[in-house]
């Protein structure tokens, strides 16, 4: 038998979402993943943009809207950014990547369960979608993250917290879960640090909010590439959603990312080169994923306390922006207009990051 038309490594929610809407316009795909039943640990947090709104429901895997944030900054306090309007889906993320790996099955497509390595012969368009894994051999490149689903008192099921910790150059979270009512999606991760230590910090993080009043019922952990170079094309075979270090690093959110490159990648195979249609379609996600590493790189150079004044200072319109996954640079010039004073100090920040 000759090459697939489409032959994709990974079936997370980018090579997924890829293998069926290539299957569905009549290619022939041939697909790869390690496991039968997608289970990667998440925070299961989803922007809410127009470009996969239908993809989503039709899935049936929304199980809570987030309209409020709370931004919590070590050694500050926290901040309430309300968004007025559904700001994210909570999501069961197996049930949605299984939705996506059936349309694909129904459509045709062959799904082979076995670790492959991307390579171009694998088929005449090659996809590497391998999230994180595609990384975990570049030293320094991820973070490893723990994720825990805890049962607590209560929680507004239309809230998430997010809490930086620019000590430790750490983040860690709070989410709404479609477990259900008072099962909250919590995790951290910390740059440079054992999971051992990672767990200990999200343990302690929960402790200072609930007390002892928590139960962990479910722990899993799971690499994340925030470091990772950005890259959606490497000797000819095309890179999507983290697999190409399509992630917003200063946030660790990486599924809009890759739903949106998975349907570039789609939207490439009918042009007469592939490769350059897609590097063409995903300039403006490289360009925010490289916006991201730059914040992130920013804010972890500079001393602590500095880096803390600076987050919580950040104007409103900042977080409400980049929370909806409209980071750029035009956003961070309309927060500087509205608060000058941390314009010039953020200004430097990022500035001294240059290196
Ligand atoms: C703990 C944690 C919490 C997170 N929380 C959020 C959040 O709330 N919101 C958000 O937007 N993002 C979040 N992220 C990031 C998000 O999970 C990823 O960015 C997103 O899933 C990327 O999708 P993907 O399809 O590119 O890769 P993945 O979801 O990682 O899927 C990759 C697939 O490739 C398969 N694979 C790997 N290697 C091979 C191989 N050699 N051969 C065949 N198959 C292979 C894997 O089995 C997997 O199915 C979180 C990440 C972590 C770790």
């Amino acid at each position: 038998m000759g090459k697939p038309d489409v032959a994709i490594v990974g079936l997370g929610p980018a090579g997924s979402l890829m293998a069926w809407k290539a299957a569905e316009a009549g290619y022939n795909v041939k697909a790869y993943d390690i496991q039968k039943t997608y289970t990667k640990p998440c925070g299961d947090a989803i922007i809410v943009k127009e470009e996969y709104e239908d993809l989503l429901r039709k899935s049936e895997s929304i199980d809570g809207i987030v309209t409020r944030h709370i931004i919590e900054v070590s050694g500050y306090g926290s901040r309430i950014i309300e968004h007025g309007s559904p700001a994210w889906y909570i999501v069961d993320k197996t049930r949605l990547v299984g939705y996506f790996r059936e349309q694909a099955l129904s459509h045709g497509a062959e799904i082979v369960y076995e670790a492959m390595n991307p390579n171009v012969e694998l088929g005449n368009v090659v996809v590497d979608a391998r999230g994180p894994y595609a990384h975990v051999a570049v030293k320094d490149s991820y973070i490893m993250t723990y994720r825990v689903f805890v049962k607590v008192d209560s929680w507004d099921s239309d809230t998430a917290l997010l809490s930086f910790e620019t000590e430790k150059s750490g983040l860690a979270w709070i989410f709404p879960s479609y477990r259900g009512e008072n099962i909250v999606n919590a995790g951290g991760g910390l740059k440079g640090e054992s999971l051992s230590r990672v767990k200990d910090y999200v343990k302690n993080f929960l402790k200072k909010r609930f007390g002892n009043s928590f139960e962990i019922i479910e722990e899993k952990a799971a690499p994340i590439a925030v470091y990772s170079e950005v890259e959606p094309v490497t000797n000819g075979v095309i890179r999507i959603g983290e697999a190409g270090g399509l992630i917003n690093s200063a946030g660790g959110e990486g599924i809009r990312m890759a739903l949106i490159s998975a349907l570039h990648a789609f939207n490439s195979l009918s042009h007469e080169d592939p490769v350059k249609a897609y590097l063409r379609l995903v300039k403006p996600l490289v360009k925010e994923s490289l916006l991201t590493r730059r914040l992130l790189r920013s804010v972890e150079r500079v001393e602590a306390r500095r880096a803390s004044r600076l987050l919580y200072n950040l104007p409103d319109v900042f977080w409400r922006e980049f929370l909806r996954g409209n980071m750029s640079y035009l956003l961070l010039f309309k927060s500087f207009i509205v608060k000058p004073r941390i314009g010039v100090e953020a200004l430097r920040v990022l500035l001294s990051s240059r290196s």
